[in-house]
């Protein structure tokens, strides 16, 4: 099959819910992607934070054929080692204490979502579901997540949507005075907007905003489907804001490629959601599990370190190449935001970094860098000699 053809399948088979890039990505290697015709590409996008050990990593090929062979499914009905061993991984390198599996981001906010009112249910009963969440923010994409995203692009067509939330603007402590009320049992946000425009909370604010839940008992609930997972530079961004939050979600980077997400809970709300009240067919898939263990392990000490300076390293590059198009950069580790100053788009602009074999994302009015967390500083290179000669 050729590019045209598969273009032709798609157009006939799919619905048409993305505005794809005219690209097809066949296989890759380290962070480097080929195409039908073996067009090369360096990867600044790990398919939205996903592959965060790149493409045919050796050990999490080998950990997830090891694991079909052996066991691919077990319901939740059954104890099993490989969520066992990551949910323990997860806790001790985070400090909280109790883990969910579920699928995707969307799910695992959900959860959280779910934890938080019957915190506040078992405790103050019913008329206190409420959560607030922050202008610009984004959760995901069921009838929930959608309503707990702070932006009104994304509430349309789907009416009715859920009761039970409400929007203050980030890094404003009067905003979140304002919307605070009697019927408030949480406040959930990302430690870096992410689709927003990669937008990383002022330090200040988000202790203040701690402090406040701590003195309403509101949970603290942190949205780390993309900044967690080593994504800034630690395995949860929360690690470098000083605070504890009471549930703190992941997925997209956790299984390197696989479908996974979850939650993790501190002990206070360990044992909120108790037997019967939350669960997920596929939650902590053993295939899954194990390629998270993977993803872990490979995510250690030293590499994480590596992560903060590759991302200080391509900002330093990227605003020393002095182009107009493009304005400041903003983020944490590898979680990049490149401000768009000429008259292109960021949308006009990705599309020609792809055609010249640069995959990058957008978010927001920026170009938004997310590159596999183990790419090597020659990928790197060739990426941003890329971006020189795409851009004005
Ligand atoms: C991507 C994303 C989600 C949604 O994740 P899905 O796996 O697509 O459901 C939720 N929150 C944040 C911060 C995200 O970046």
């Amino acid at each position: 099959m050729d590019h045209k053809e598969l273009v032709e399948l798609d157009h006939q088979y799919v619905m048409q819910t993305y505005g794809r890039f005219d690209v097809d990505i066949d296989h890759g290697k380290g962070a480097t992607l080929y195409d039908l015709a073996g067009k090369e590409y360096i990867d600044f996008s790990s398919g939205i934070g996903v592959n965060s050990i790149g493409y045919g990593n050796e050990k999490w090929v080998n950990a997830i054929t090891d694991q079909a062979g052996k066991l691919g499914h077990i319901s939740n009905l059954f104890y099993s080692q490989p969520y066992a061993r990551l949910a323990e991984q997860l806790c001790r390198r985070s400090g909280m204490a109790a883990a969910f599996f579920g699928n995707s981001g969307a799910e695992a906010n959900e959860g959280m979502i779910k934890l938080a009112r019957k915190y506040s249910f078992d405790k103050y009963g019913k008329g206190r579901g409420t959560i607030i969440t922050l202008r610009n923010s984004f959760h995901g994409r069921t009838l929930t997540t959608l309503t707990a995203t702070g932006q009104d692009v994304f509430h349309n067509y789907f009416f009715p949507f859920i009761d039970g939330f409400r929007y203050a603007v980030a890094g404003d402590m009067s905003s979140l005075q304002e919307v605070a009320g009697h019927d408030v049992c949480a406040v959930m946000l990302e430690l870096v907007q992410g689709e927003g425009g990669v937008l990383p909370m002022d330090p200040t604010y988000v202790h203040d905003l701690a402090v406040l839940c701590a003195e309403r008992d509101w949970l603290l609930l942190v949205d780390e489907v993309q900044t967690g997972v080593g994504r800034t530079g630690t395995l949860f961004a929360f690690q470098q804001y000083g605070i504890i939050p009471d549930a703190v979600s992941f997925a997209k980077g956790i299984a390197g490629g696989l479908p996974m997400g979850g939650f993790l809970a501190n002990e206070r709300c360990r044992d909120v959601l108790g037997p019967g009240t939350h669960a997920a067919t596929f939650g902590g898939n053993p295939i899954c599990a194990a390629a998270a263990q993977v993803v872990l392990d490979t995510l250690d000490e030293d590499t994480l370190a590596q992560v903060a300076e590759k991302g200080k390293y391509i900002r330093a590059r990227i605003e020393h190449m002095g182009l107009s198009s493009l304005g400041a950069t903003r983020g944490l580790g590898l979680m990049i935001g490149v401000e768009v100053t000429g008259e292109e788009s960021n949308k006009a602009m990705a599309a020609r970094l792809i055609r010249n074999g640069l995959l990058v994302l957008t978010a927001g009015q920026a170009l938004r860098l997310l590159p596999p967390l183990t790419i090597s500083m020659a990928e790197i290179d060739k990426g941003l000699a890329i971006m020189k000669d795409s851009l004005l």
